[in-house]
């Protein structure tokens, strides 16, 4: 009986300034292999379908569970993560390419350093004034823990940057996890002390405002972020900025 194989497409490129180009693997199937080990098994003798010697496939990782984002790439043509996507479920033809909306660094590894940017631009995070103790926090309602629990799991990973459409190089919207991780600390009783400066910072320049609501984030968010419905959160808070703001005027 002919051996089983894994053929795996991977799109290469030796530097940010250099061209794409394909490049065709044939790896032996096991059961229960990800996407990642397959990536292994390539590295251990980095030589094309053709026989063609070529130099090891570069890619990101670390937590191998799904909770770092550092391993997303296009896999079949939609986002996702290597160490999360197994062979069985998605069959023995793979094509690996990197995110297109990030800055390649080589081969599959992208530059996610402007979601990191986008995060201080839009401020998100609670200031806290030292490490002493602060006292007990104010009551949290269950279903208000939960909502912001799911909010807090993104782990900017970059599909919701990958297909949004408002997310390109001729737009300044920083996106929709920026978004969402703005209106976490919103709605956080701490961070409320300073809405004023959240809002702004979700107002500005690539803000909320440059959402087209085409709702293609929450498809694919690997965590199901309600982003919706914190964009939908942020869109109220920023129009109440911008009334108080008017009345503040006059
Ligand atoms: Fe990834 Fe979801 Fe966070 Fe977007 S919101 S970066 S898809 S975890």
């Amino acid at each position: 009986m002919a051996a089983e194989h894994i053929t795996l497409r991977v799109q290469r490129q030796d530097r940010p300034d250099a061209a794409p180009r394909t490049e065709t693997f044939r790896i032996p199937y096991r059961p229960n292999l990800n996407v990642i080990s397959c990536l292994m098994e390539i590295r251990r003798k980095p030589a094309t379908v053709e026989g063609k010697a070529t130099t090891p496939v570069a890619w990101e990782q670390n937590c191998l569970e799904n909770v770092c984002g550092s391993c997303t790439m296009l896999i079949n043509g939609r986002p996702g993560q290597a160490c999360a996507t197994l062979v069985d479920r998605i069959g023995r033809d793979i094509e690996l390419r990197p995110l297109t909306k990030f800055r390649v660094v080589r081969d599959l590894v992208v530059d996610r350093t402007p979601m990191f940017e986008a995060l201080k631009k839009v401020k998100a995070w609670v200031p806290i004034d030292g490490t002493h103790d602060l006292g007990p926090g104010p009551v949290i309602s269950a279903e208000d823990q939960a909502f912001r629990y799911a909010l807090s799991q993104c782990m900017t990973c970059g599909c919701c940057m990958e297909v949004c459409p408002q997310y390109n190089e001729k737009s300044e919207f920083l996106g929709p996890a920026p978004m969402a991780q703005s209106y976490l600390f919103l709605i956080h009783p701490t961070g409320r002390l300073h809405e004023t400066e959240l809002r702004h910072g979700a107002m500005g320049e690539g803000g909320i405002h440059g959402c087209g609501n085409a709702q293609n984030c929450v498809r694919v968010c690997p965590k199901n972020l309600p982003l919706t419905d914190a964009i939908a959160g942020l869109f109220r808070e920023t129009a109440v900025q911008w009334l108080k703001d008017l009345f503040a005027r006059r």
